[in-house]
């Protein structure tokens, strides 16, 4: 399983619209609440004791001695019967080192804690983050610029002004591996941590395919040509709000020609070299994505010849 996927919870899309129920469940004792602050979630037990860690959802009561009334509350679904929220803690500083929750645990980047945690719990975190995220950045309409209300408990933001609807967004995003015969290729980002290679992505353009961004993302990063394109799977990035794709793409040849504005390297790599690198081996100062990016399960399938 991909992290960030394989959520464990019953979305109840049907229960959204349902007010009166969404705002019973909220004060439900059976409920549980993931306090999210600064888009990190709260984890649960000592900070620096190590995987694994146990998400920290809290009863509604607890929850709710960091959050106002106004604060945003989105419902994540149904664990069975149990009703499970994200709730953004509106506060300046840190709940968890001098406030209510001292001494219950503490907040922690999505990506780390993600992680960290269990990968029932790590789809949990990808939900949360994403629709918190998209409530922070969309308080204000892009038609009209008036002030947007949430509604249908957290699905959807309303225009006072305009009536314009606005829905939570994913943004598609294709990374890919192109392989040719013994050997794949792979990139390195500007940004990226030193000796850090993965496959090439880029986000999909409007009026575009997936099998189209694919070859255009490696023809202008690369100027590698492909043939045939196959699907892998995809992966919710929650990093603001991205859908991975995953794809596999036949080279026509192994010809590079890398553009320095998006790329700072890219080379083949044989598939022994893939197959150390996926295993942690360094291998000339290579490393590759870890686990939790799916760029590292495309690697291993390809290297593991899976495909
Ligand atoms: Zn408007």
């Amino acid at each position: 399983m991909i992290p960030f996927a394989g959520s464990p919870l019953n979305r109840a899309s049907e229960k959204r619209t349902d007010a009166k129920w969404i705002e019973s469940k909220r004060r439900d004792p059976s409920s549980l609440v993931l306090p999210m602050w600064q888009l990190q979630p709260f984890l649960l037990g000592q900070e620096n004791s190590g995987p694994p860690l146990e998400l920290g959802l809290l009863p509604p009561e607890v929850a709710d001695l960091v959050a106002s009334d106004g604060a945003t509350c989105v419902f994540l679904g149904l664990d069975h019967d149990r009703a499970i929220f994200a709730l953004d803690v509106p506060l300046a500083d840190d709940p968890a080192k001098a406030g209510p929750l001292a001494g219950r645990g503490y907040f922690r980047d999505a990506r780390m804690a993600a992680s960290f945690v269990s990968i029932k719990h790590a789809a949990i975190i990808g939900q949360a983050k994403a629709m918190i995220d998209w409530h922070r950045r969309h308080g204000f309409c892009p038609a009209c610029g008036a002030p947007t209300q949430m509604m249908d408990a957290g699905y959807r933001r309303l225009c006072g002004k305009c009536n314009a609807e606005h829905f939570p967004r994913v943004d598609p995003v294709v990374i890919m591996l192109a392989t040719e015969g013994e050997a794949c290729l792979v990139g390195r980002g500007k940004q990226f941590p030193p000796g850090m290679f993965s496959a090439l992505a880029g986000f999909v353009e409007p009026g575009e395919t997936i099998e189209e961004a694919v070859r255009r993302e490696l023809m202008e990063e690369a100027s590698v040509k492909v043939g045939d394109v196959t699907y892998y799977a995809t992966q919710p990035w929650p990093f603001p709000s991205s859908l991975m794709i995953g794809c596999f793409a036949k080279a026509i040849s192994r010809d590079i020609k890398v553009d320095e504005n998006e790329l700072a390297e890219a080379r083949w790599i044989e598939r022994k070299v893939a197959r150390e690198l996926i295993q942690g081996v360094r291998v000339d100062g290579m490393l590759v994505p870890p686990p939790i990016a799916i760029a590292h399960h495309l690697i291993k399938t390809w290297a593991l010849g899976d495909k």
